[in-house]
């Protein structure tokens, strides 16, 4: 069976692309949309300072990581903001910076 994932509400085997189960109309969790993680963990991690991983994630404010990054301050929360991304679920993942 290729492309089949389980659904996650009874199971059964459903196609990867399904939006929601045809068995018991669980909504799926779709991996490759929305914004990465990992990537915007390391985004944080390394180019943290200037707000990249705040631009990845479509999020303005970024600017303000680069106007005070002459403080140090925005390596540190972006360092902390790196392990956050690192340490949440997938699924809280998805909620917050999924798609719509
Ligand atoms: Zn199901």
């Amino acid at each position: 069976m290729t492309n089949m994932v389980f659904c996650r509400g009874c199971g059964k085997d459903i196609h990867e692309s399904a939006r929601a189960c045809p068995h018991c109309g669980a909504v799926q969790y779709q991996p490759n949309r929305g914004k990465n993680r990992i990537i915007a963990g390391l985004l944080a991690l390394f180019l943290g300072g200037l707000g990249i991983h705040r631009f990845y994630l479509g999020q303005w404010w970024g600017i303000f990581y680069l106007l005070f990054v002459w403080t140090f301050i925005p390596l540190l929360i972006a360092f902390v903001e790196a392990i956050v991304f690192f340490v949440t679920s997938d699924a809280r993942w998805e909620e917050k910076y999924g798609p719509e």
